[in-house]
């Protein structure tokens, strides 16, 4: 099989090497392809294998990455004095972050979301309710009294539209050699809800690189499926621009619809980067790579325009849904009017470890620690487990600000957790038998960014004593992002404190369990507790100068 792979992919090269520009002709190809055939003792050999021998892509196997990760991470410093919290250990943390991804899980085994090709902990069904309402319970068993879940409706004509079933096919055909059957490239996933005819839609694929303006002079996708290829260098949202443009604009130009390659590792689904109201799905490194080759093989065989696939995509509207946010308060000692909100999102596409898993597991076992008696604080701490921000009309942040008006009138800051303890993975020196790379973990933490809206010196320099203290991995460019999360407290006047990860797994498929680190969670948490000791201390004028 793989001795197919390498002849063919030789033959591509060669002819790609001979003749860079005509290619594009789909007769000089032929006639190119004709003599090569001649010429070749292997010619012939590929096609005469399904898919001209390129092997066939894995599917996709969920709650799995594939990533080297054979050494551990790197400890959690433990300051002296901070022996006795155990309530902090990554051990500890870890373990509920287990159950948080267990409702992910759940919901893809019950199909909360049509066939249950799209799983998660998602606000206003029923995996939403059951990650706030463990929270609300962690948070009263931690001896917080009064915790409360606060329930709020959909907005008026809001809608969260949703992608029940769907299927991405590459059409076989007997050119491609005997015995190809169709494939289905199970990393799809689509990037708009909304539904095809029920025939669905079949057309010709066009390759169109990264679909700059100078690729696209020589490119002509009317009537097909232009296929764009994304090579994400860190977060997967770096690239919304200009992935999501750039396939509005091969919309306009008359594609009818946009599959983009996510090259990421393993064969992960990506539910990120739209293409505004058009057809688009996204394909994982895999599926994309056949995609890719098969393509190439169809080329160099002189039928550009060879492989087809066809499309089929279910989607609904949801509205009049519910949802809460688990809201608990521990009064202060001194200044019980003034406030230090603690934010976490509960909610999170698939498995969501990383977003926003680690950054829920974080907040609980900060409210477990603030509710020692001994930890009370001079401030009152407020801790939410917000609905999150992922559901149309269902916003956490903006219904907590909305709902508790004295809060928001006493709260010198906000602090958000949101992807907080994810390992970083980089494209590795080594490749897959398949020519796929693989890519490995580190010892580390993925980079975190703490966005400071407000740019206050003390707060800044808390950062830069944590990064001494715990050897927290915060970035060195200074920020003042706040996130979708962070959006509403912002609107609301508070100044917001953002501890935030970019990792190439937002979002997918992959963003799993064994993504986070047990010591990267208590370094986190070691770090806010130290935060949150420190800010509730010092002046309101120095919080927000
Ligand atoms: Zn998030």
């Amino acid at each position: 099989m793989r001795q197919a792979i390498q002849s063919g992919a030789g033959r591509a090269m060669r002819l790609g090497a001979l003749f860079p520009v005509l290619v594009a002709s789909a007769m000089y190809a032929e006639a190119v392809a004709a003599q090569m055939q001649a010429a070749s003792p292997l010619a012939g050999a590929a096609a005469a294998e399904a898919w001209f021998g390129v092997p066939l892509p894995p599917g996709l196997t969920p709650h799995v990455l594939e990533v080297i990760a054979e050494r551990g991470a790197a400890p959690a410093v433990v300051p002296r004095g901070e022996e006795q919290y155990g309530e902090l250990a990554g051990a500890r943390i870890m373990a509920d972050l287990e159950t948080i991804v267990g409702f992910s899980r759940e919901s893809r085994t019950s199909r909360e979301v049509g066939e249950g090709l799209l799983w998660g902990r998602i606000t206003g069904l029923p995996s939403g309710t059951r990650t706030v309402e463990w929270a609300a319970a962690e948070l009263r068993r931690a001896g917080i009294p009064g915790v409360e879940a606060q329930r709020f409706g959909q907005a008026e004509g809001a809608s969260l539209a949703l992608p029940l079933s769907w299927e991405v096919r590459l059409l076989a055909d007997p050119a491609f050699g005997a015995g190809s059957r169709d494939v289905v490239l199970e990393s799809a996933m689509p990037l708009t809800a909304t539904s095809l005819p029920e025939a669905g839609l079949t057309a010709p694929v066009v390759y169109v690189g990264t679909a700059s303006a100078a690729e696209l002079t020589h490119i002509d996708v009317r009537g097909k499926v232009a296929v764009q290829k994304a090579s994400p260098q860190g977060h997967t949202v770096f690239i919304r621009d200009p992935v999501g443009p750039r396939a509005e604009d091969l919309l306009e130009r008359g594609a009818i619809a946009v599959l983009t390659i996510v090259d990421l590792p393993g064969n992960l689904r990506v539910r990120d980067m739209g293409c505004g109201g058009g057809i688009c799905f996204n394909l994982g490194g895999r599926d994309g790579l056949f995609l890719e080759r098969v393509m190439g093989e169809s080329a160099a065989l002189g039928r550009p325009d060879g492989v087809r696939v066809s499309l089929r995509l279910e989607s609904e509207r949801f509205s009049g849904l519910s949802a809460q946010n688990a809201v608990a308060v521990i009064p202060g000692t001194s200044r019980a009017d003034e406030y230090v909100v603690i934010n976490a999102h509960a909610d999170a596409w698939f498995d969501g470890a990383g977003d926003n898993g680690d950054g829920l597991a974080v907040m609980v076992a900060l409210a477990r620690h603030f509710a020692r008696p001994e930890m009370r604080q001079e401030r009152s701490l407020v801790f939410v487990a917000s609905a999150g921000h992922h559901s149309t009309g269902l916003s956490g942040p903006g219904s907590f600000v909305a709902m508790n008006p004295d809060i928001m009138r006493g709260a010198v800051l906000v602090v958000n957790l949101e992807h907080t303890a994810q390992r970083h993975i980089t494209p590795a020196r080594s490749e897959h038998a398949d020519g796929h790379r693989e890519w490995t973990m580190d010892a580390h933490e993925a980079p975190i960014v703490a966005g400071i809206t407000n740019r206050a010196p003390l707060l800044e320099g808390l950062v830069r004593r944590g990064i001494e203290r715990y050897g927290t991995n915060f970035v060195s460019g200074p920020n003042t992002m706040a996130s979708g999360e962070g959006g509403s407290y912002v609107r609301a006047g508070a100044p917001v404190f953002t501890a935030m990860q970019g990792p190439p797994m937002y979002h997918t498929t992959g963003e799993v369990l064994e993504m986070v680190s047990a010591p990267g969670l208590e370094r986190m948490a070691r770090f806010m507790a130290f935060f949150v000791r420190e800010v509730s201390a010092a002046p309101a004028s120095e919080i927000d100068p």
